[in-house]
């Protein structure tokens, strides 16, 4: 049976490489198989404060762990799960083991986290998107107002009347919804005004040459302070620099996610992260 897969892999590749990646019918193939057999796993990359550095919370990040490729990146098979429609499925997996995942870390931390988990819009327009979200509250044991979803600004405007619904339940629950990529869709910002948005998160677009580009600088204190004057809270996306740093703490973004303030981690990381750096604030309160 195994080589029989091989051979059909191997037919299917070379058809593959004349289409797109969203038709490579043995990517979906081995998809359905990972699944199955358990490749997907999440990474937690902190989201810091913006001045005292202190992990305030984790995005969860999809990997997949393909044998014999090593960890295939989600800009190469996330839009292929929202065409073929796995990203139910996976995504489902991931709101649960986020939810399970961030309760074992605020547990090593001694304080409340929170936990990002990225929706598609595919995700969003599902029907039982909800339930999946109960199901993961419900057996986490996580208070809501601890998850954050993540949505890009299209998936609000795309069906606005079915959003407001989601959206109000969602709000019944205590979740927060943020807007991720924010600056980079191509919509209005009157979803700004409709919808109950608690955070935006700056792309990294705006943020890697800052703050040499005289744009890019006039950009972000304008989403800063839009985000100040709508009392949402910021996340610069994809840091990287101390100067990058030193900017946004200066124009007031609340949070900060990025290399420079650590990598998406495995869950054993993050967690030796979160113990360093509650024994750093052990130590500094005893000297202190
Ligand atoms: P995103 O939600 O905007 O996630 C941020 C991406 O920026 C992540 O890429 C992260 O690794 C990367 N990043 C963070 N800091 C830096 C930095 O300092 N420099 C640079 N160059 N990059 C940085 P990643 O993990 O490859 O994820 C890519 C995208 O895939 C995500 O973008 C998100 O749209 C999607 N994605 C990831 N996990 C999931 C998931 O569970 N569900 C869904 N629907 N989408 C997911
Ligand atoms: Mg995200
Ligand atoms: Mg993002
Ligand atoms: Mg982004």
């Amino acid at each position: 049976r195994a080589k029989e897969t091989g051979k059909a892999r191997c037919v299917v590749y070379n058809h593959a490489r004349f289409t797109q990646p969203e038709h490579d019918v043995s990517m979906e193939a081995a998809m359905f198989q990972a699944v199955r057999d358990g490749e997907f796993l999440l990474h937690y990359q902190p989201i810091v404060d913006a001045r005292t550095r202190q992990i305030m919370g984790f995005e969860a990040l999809m990997r997949w762990n393909r044998p014999g490729q090593g960890m295939v990146s989600p800009a190469q098979f996330i839009p292929m799960a929202e065409s073929n429609g796995l990203i139910n499925l996976l995504g489902a997996w991931a709101m649960k083991a986020a939810c399970v995942q961030i309760k074992r870390f605020e547990e090593i931390a001694g304080r409340p986290l929170y936990v990002s988990v990225n929706v598609s819009p595919r995700q969003f327009r599902n029907d039982q998107f909800i339930d999946v979200v109960d199901e993961a509250l419900a057996l986490s044991g996580l208070d809501g107002e601890k998850l954050l979803l993540e949505i890009t600004e299209g998936i609000l405007m795309a069906d606005p009347e079915h959003a407001e619904s989601l959206l109000t339940a969602m709000t019944a629950r205590r979740l927060k919804i943020a807007i991720d990529d924010f600056g980079t869709g191509y919509s209005s910002l009157a979803y700004l005004k409709r919808f109950p948005i608690a955070t935006l998160k700056i792309d990294r677009a705006f943020i890697k040459d800052l703050p040499s580009s005289v744009k890019d600088v006039a950009i972000c204190n304008v989403m800063l302070s839009l985000a100040s004057h709508l009392n949402l809270n910021t996340v610069a996306e994809g840091v990287e620099k101390e100067e990058q740093m030193d900017f946004l703490a200066a124009h007031g973004c609340s949070m900060i996610q990025g290399f420079l303030t650590g990598r998406p981690l495995m869950p054993s990381d993050a967690a030796a992260l979160l113990k360093a750096q509650a024994a750093a604030e052990t130590a500094a309160h005893q000297i202190g």
